[in-house]
């Protein structure tokens, strides 16, 4: 077991089921918006959508700002849905993220288990609204140590400015002693080995990693952690 002080957990499909809150929320608000039926294939769609936006930001294409428009901008027009209500629909969606709560298997048993033991850290590019809102209801804000929102650090990961503010935070830690914890590849993996600390891949759906990087771990469902990071009880 390696000697780590600190541990940056991504947000959105790490410790919490993304898919769940995304697919409520967007029939959440479709249902308000009067905009008719979203169906399972739709919300697949969207999410296969919104991916491929993120991954614009990730790569310094697009601003934020662009992407959580333009995504669904690009999903009305296919569907045929009222486009001039895009931007009131994308506020009222980034609100609804934080009414459901769905953690993903074993998440909530090590963050609290962890805490004391370790430094925790939230690390996400997510819209501040909707990250502080689900931190605030799954109870994570009590337990973490403090968050990095990208939206406040005003860097996505992977950029490097986005990790210069978690070195700032913890002046007294080693690269070596910091381990990110994350599901995207091009996120939080490419950003941890850059950035030159230590990275777990959480995969959970057996992807094949394409992306040229060297991991150090990989890990198939978050249980495993307890093998870098120690015990806890469930
Ligand atoms: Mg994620």
């Amino acid at each position: 077991m390696r000697n780590f002080k600190v541990i940056l957990w991504d947000i959105d499909n790490t410790l919490l089921n993304f898919t769940a809150s995304e697919r409520a929320g967007i029939r959440m608000c479709f249902e308000k918006f009067g905009l008719g039926e979203c169906t399972d294939e739709m919300l697949e769609d969207y999410a296969e959508i919104n991916i491929k936006y993120w991954q614009k930001l990730e790569r310094g294409e697009l601003s934020k700002d662009q992407v959580l428009v333009g995504r669904f901008m690009e999903f009305f027009e296919k569907y045929g849905r009222d486009t001039s209500v895009v931007e009131a629909f994308n506020d009222a969606y980034q609100l609804s993220l934080g009414d459901t709560i769905v953690f993903e298997p074993y998440a909530k048993e090590l963050v609290w288990g962890y805490k004391g033991r370790y430094k925790q850290f939230a690390a996400s590019n997510g819209t501040l609204l909707a990250q502080t809102k689900k931190l605030k209801n799954s109870g994570l804000s009590e337990v973490l140590d403090g968050a990095f929102i990208s939206d406040e650090i005003g860097v996505e990961k992977p950029m490097q400015g986005f990790f210069d503010a978690v070195f700032a935070a913890v002046p007294e830690c080693t690269k070596d002693e910091i381990l990110i914890i994350g599901d995207s590849l091009t996120s939080d993996m490419k950003g941890g080995a850059d950035a030159g600390i230590q990275t777990c891949w959480y995969n959970p759906k057996c992807k094949i990693n394409n992306s040229g990087l060297m991991l150090d771990y990989e890990i198939h469902s978050l249980r495993e952690v307890q093998e870098l990071l120690g015990p806890v009880l469930f």
